[in-house]
């Protein structure tokens, strides 16, 4: 055997599910299609570490998100990974919203958030005078975090541990052995080569499906919709908003719904929206058409945001088990002890903020 595991994908996830392994096993292997770590949907995201609020009780993102949050600011305050727990607004403007933040506040209290507060108006504009609401719930515990600084900082200590990284390696066929796995990779260079390997772990974001099916996953379990999210950037002062502001989420939103999130330096982005792409093109351009959208959406509560000073900025794709108007999907991590192999499938947001704990239950699961 050529390897105890090996790891497609070097993403945040991929990334910490190998610095948890290399602690335990001698020959750990990462491989990632492209030129280097985090090249994926962990570098176009809104970076915020999520305190849990909004996903079903009981289910794998609820639980996750949870633990890996405070997994997540454990690791970063000991590993120097730049982070800020900024706190975070979830405004209602309207008497409807104000039911939507009675719904929330029970749903993240039923999911073990226990510290979100309820504020006035009034305490709203203290906090935020920049900011329109009737009334707010507040997060003390969420956050933004450098998601770069945070894979810089697993792959040295995965590498350093012992860890091998292949990157320009693409996995491409998969036969399972009595033994573990015959893992077919191609270079970029179209040379192809196999390796054996003891496990094998599906971290590969947009195409853990495709990953899956030749793994044998059959494609009804696996299947992922990508959901394209835009961002617009604000030109705002330093110290126009302080904390994240969101709406509530509109019940057919595949989002959050369009949110201010902070940069570590204090810039402000509007996003992500939420599109559909059925026919699945890597298309990362910002269509400046939808300016406007997001204009009018952080209108309803922000003040002082002319529609000049909104610029068209990055775009990710989030890896869905759903399409539109199906019911939200929970990430799907699925072992198969006789083969060898794990899978992590569906690992959109809150995906950053639980990848610590992600990694935690691959360990668990293959008795790490
Ligand atoms: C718009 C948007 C906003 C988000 N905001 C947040 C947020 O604020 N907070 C939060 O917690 N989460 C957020 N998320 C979710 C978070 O970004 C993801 O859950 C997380 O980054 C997923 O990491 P990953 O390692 O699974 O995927 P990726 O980072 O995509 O890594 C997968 C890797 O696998 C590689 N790969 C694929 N196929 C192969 C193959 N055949 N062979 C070899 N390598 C392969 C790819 O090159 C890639 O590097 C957001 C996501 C999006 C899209």
């Amino acid at each position: 055997m050529d390897f105890d595991v090996t790891v497609v994908g070097a993403g945040v996830v991929g990334l910490a599910v190998a610095e948890a392994l290399s602690k335990v096993f001698g020959r750990v292997l990462v491989i990632d299609k492209e030129e280097g770590f985090g090249r994926g949907v962990s570098s176009r995201n809104s970076e915020v570490i999520h305190a849990g609020i909004y996903y079903l009780q009981g289910s794998l993102k609820a639980r996750l998100c949870v633990s890996g949050r405070e997994l997540l600011y454990g690791f970063c305050e000991r590993h120097r990974v730049p982070h800020r727990r900024c706190g975070k607004l979830i405004v209602a403007t309207c008497a409807e919203e104000i039911a939507e933040l009675d719904r929330l506040e029970a749903n993240a209290r039923a999911c073990g958030v226990t510290d979100l507060e309820r504020l006035t108006w009034a305490q709203v504009r203290a906090m935020e005078p920049n900011v329109r609401a009737r009334e707010a719930l507040y997060s003390p515990s969420t956050g933004i975090v450098s998601a770069h600084g945070l894979m810089r900082k697993l792959f040295a200590r995965a590498k350093k541990a012992g860890t091998l990284f292949s990157f320009e390696t693409e996995a491409v066929a998969v036969e399972t052995e009595a033994s573990g796995s015959r893992l077919t990779v191609r270079y970029r260079d179209g040379r192809q080569e196999a390796v054996t390997t003891g496990l094998l772990i599906n971290a590969a974001g947009l195409f853990s499906d495709r990953v899956a099916g030749f793994m044998g996953l059959p494609p009804e379990t696996a299947a992922l919709h990508w959901w394209k999210g835009e961002y617009a950037a604000l030109d705002l002062p330093a110290g126009h908003l302080t904390t994240l502001v969101y709406p509530v989420p509109e019940p057919a939103n595949q989002g959050l719904g369009t949110h201010a999130t902070l940069g570590l330096d204090g810039t402000v982005r509007l996003g992500p929206n939420a599109l559909y792409l059925p026919d699945k093109e890597e298309d990362y351009r910002v269509d400046p058409s939808h300016l406007a959208d997001f204009h009018r959406a952080a209108s309803r509560y922000l003040k002082g945001i002319a529609p000049s000073i909104l610029r068209p900025d990055m775009a990710g794709i989030r890896p869905k088990r759903q399409k539109p108007n199906d019911p939200a999907a929970d990430f799907l991590i699925h072992s198969d002890p006789l083969k060898g192999h794990v899978h992590l499938i569906g690992i959109e947001s809150p995906g950053l903020t639980a990848s610590l704990a992600i990694a935690r239950e691959v360990c668990a699961l293959i008795g790490g």
